[in-house]
């Protein structure tokens, strides 16, 4: 079902102690949600368990892994499995966020693998893609998109997919205070469902959730998340102040 959803992405951000306080802060600021509007919280590894059992008994949040193995168990030493995410009580995980591709080297092929194992393990994928500034600059962004959707994730079944939100994060646009504008964002959101469109029909596509990131922040969430096709947000910087980010869960809650 097509949701919106503010997914607050904490990078490598917080100890547990703060963490905590920020969760207790977002939870006393919350406005009730529904099944439609939802919020997902991404902390570093060590925190996900305290803060699955923190958010328990709080309707329609969730905890979100920020990246997961594709193995299930074995000598990868620093590495974290999505059954154990699932255990530790995440719902979700963030696959192919820039940083992981960039810094980590992550490719399509991986990432594909990312998400069977997040998959199999009972968890629902956020699947990020984004263009670097040079290939927007080139005006080649929607093929650019089309190959990381299609390699990332074309092998899902349609039933597989409904447990899958992708996040369109333009990396000129992550950490940089540049948004890119509603019209960028919609275009591409309207690319991405018309991708989904062609590989697994109208109804997947008009039932996936497709997550705007980069830059949002409580004053440009509104104009973003009343655009048709975005649905929601991923948000890093904002996601650290309890302010902020209730800021960007209200502009959702008052979108249709
Ligand atoms: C992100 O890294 O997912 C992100 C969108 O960051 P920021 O909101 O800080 O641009």
């Amino acid at each position: 079902m097509r949701k919106k959803i503010v997914a607050g992405n904490w990078k490598m951000n917080l100890t547990i102690a703060e963490g905590t306080t920020l969760i207790t802060d977002i939870i006393k600021g919350l406005p009730s949600l529904q099944e439609q509007k939802q919020v997902i919280i991404a902390p570093p590894f060590l925190q996900v368990a305290s803060a699955a059992a923190q958010v328990q008994g709080t309707a329609y949040v969730s905890v979100a892994g920020q990246n997961c193995h594709q193995e299930k168990s074995g000598a990868y030493t620093g590495e974290i499995a999505a059954n154990m995410l699932q255990a530790a009580g995440a719902r979700f995980v963030i696959l192919g966020h820039s940083e992981r591709r960039e810094y980590f080297s992550e490719t399509n092929a991986q990432l594909a693998a990312k998400t069977n194992a997040a998959l199999e393990a009972g968890l629902q994928v956020i699947f990020c893609c984004g263009e670097p500034l040079e290939i927007r600059d080139a005006g080649t962004q929607n093929d650019h998109i089309s190959q990381q959707i299609s390699e990332g994730i074309f092998h899902l079944s349609a039933e597989q997919l409904k447990n899958v939100v992708i996040a369109y994060e333009p990396i000129w646009a992550i950490g940089t205070g540049r948004t890119a504008s509603a019209e960028q964002a919609q275009d591409m959101h309207r690319h991405i469902r018309n991708v989904i469109a062609q590989q697994y029909g109208a109804d997947a596509a008009a039932g996936l959730s497709i997550l705007y990131g980069g830059s949002c922040k409580p004053s440009n969430a509104a104009e973003l998340f009343a655009c048709p096709d975005v649905d929601g947000g991923l948000i890093g910087g904002a996601a650290l102040k309890a302010e902020d980010f209730l800021g960007i869960i209200t502009a959702m809650m008052n979108t249709k």
